[in-house]
């Protein structure tokens, strides 16, 4: 388990019985009072270099906003959930919207009245619902530190009317494998190949491992989905993702293959980004490459419209040769 450097906390948490246990859990590590987990001072003053001793601390506070945004891709609402950031850097992590503010891991214990909410929406509602629960942080992962996804599960399963979504980059689901869940939870694997993850996804779990767990969770009757995200175009693009296809069609068991559905996400990256990583992994690869890359404004990048659209092509040649009975929801 995630053993923090120190832990920063708002007094409230003690309040919380999921507060109240973190602290015993982490009885040993160094503590900080603070009066909000979203104007740490003592973090703003770090520098870009630092960016990796500070995902070493937990902050752990109360959720202040919950509210619902609406989502038309893979569900209803995109929910804030018990946690915001990680304790892994994928260099490209979309968290990082100010490192200053959201890329070490924050814990929110009132869990109770988040998902309350969740519950009240679906069985008010005339249509079923799904709710993306896992958009601000990656809930496998913090799962080990809190056991929240357990306790979601157990606690949302006789909801009607409802779906719970997020995707990971984790393989530790064991503790999920034996829950009664009456099918009410779809867990989309984020993948990508080999390569990319062992340079650029710093601190996730393997590919191999993902796939495992993936066949795991289908195993346990859990829906799945997988996630190819993000698609960096590096140089050799074509032979790396062409390899993770044929890896996914011969090592996903056939049980995950009947009824398994996919999306692909074209990388976005960021001034913010460039600056931190250029600092924090001065060895790494370089995700911008202005050749292939234009503004999509506010300090952001995408991929140019002639290499996405050969990217779309080459997905969906590729995926209709290796899986023609699995749908693609989207290649954006
Ligand atoms: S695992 Fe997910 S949340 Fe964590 S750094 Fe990577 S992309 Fe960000």
């Amino acid at each position: 388990m995630f053993k923090p450097k120190s832990i920063f906390f708002e007094k409230d948490i003690e309040n919380y019985a999921l507060g109240r246990q973190l602290m015993e859990q982490y009885k040993d590590v160094p503590k900080v009072e603070i009066e909000s987990h979203n104007a740490i001072e003592e973090m703003r003053k770090k520098e870009n270099k630092e960016f990796l001793n500070m995902k070493g601390n937990l902050i752990i506070g109360v959720r202040k906003t919950h509210k619902f945004v609406p989502n038309h891709k893979i569900s209803d609402f995109l929910v804030p959930y018990t946690s915001s950031g990680c304790i892994a850097a994928c260099m490209y992590c979309y968290l990082v919207c100010n490192y200053n503010k959201c890329a070490y891991l924050r814990l929110f214990v009132n869990r109770e009245k988040m998902l309350e909410k969740i519950i009240r929406t679906a069985e008010n509602s005339e249509k079923t619902l799904t709710f993306e629960i896992g958009s601000n942080s990656d809930l496998i992962l913090e799962n080990t530190i809190t056991n929240n996804l357990v306790w979601t599960i157990e606690n949302f399963k006789n909801t009607k009317n409802g779906f719970l979504t997020f995707p990971t980059k984790f393989d530790m689901v064991n503790s999920l494998l034996n829950l009664e869940h009456n099918n009410k939870v779809i867990i989309r694997m984020s993948v990508n190949p080999e390569e990319i993850i062992n340079n650029v996804e710093f601190g996730t779990s393997r590919l191999k491992g993902r796939i495992e767990a993936i066949n795991k969770l289908k195993e346990a009757g859990y829906k799945v989905g997988i996630l190819i995200a993000p698609v960096i175009f590096v140089e050799n693009w074509k032979p790396l993702y062409l390899e993770l296809i044929q890896r996914l069609s011969n090592e996903l068991s056939e049980k995950v293959k009947k009824d398994l559905f996919f999306e692909v996400i074209f990388m976005t990256y960021s001034y913010v980004h460039t600056k931190i990583n250029e600092e924090a992994f001065p060895d790494s690869i370089n995700l911008y490459n202005k050749e292939i890359m234009t503004g999509r404004g506010r300090g952001k990048y995408w991929y140019k419209e002639s290499i996405r659209q050969e990217g779309e092509k080459f997905f969906r040649e590729e995926l209709a040769k290796y899986f023609p009975n699995n749908d693609i929801i989207y290649i954006v």
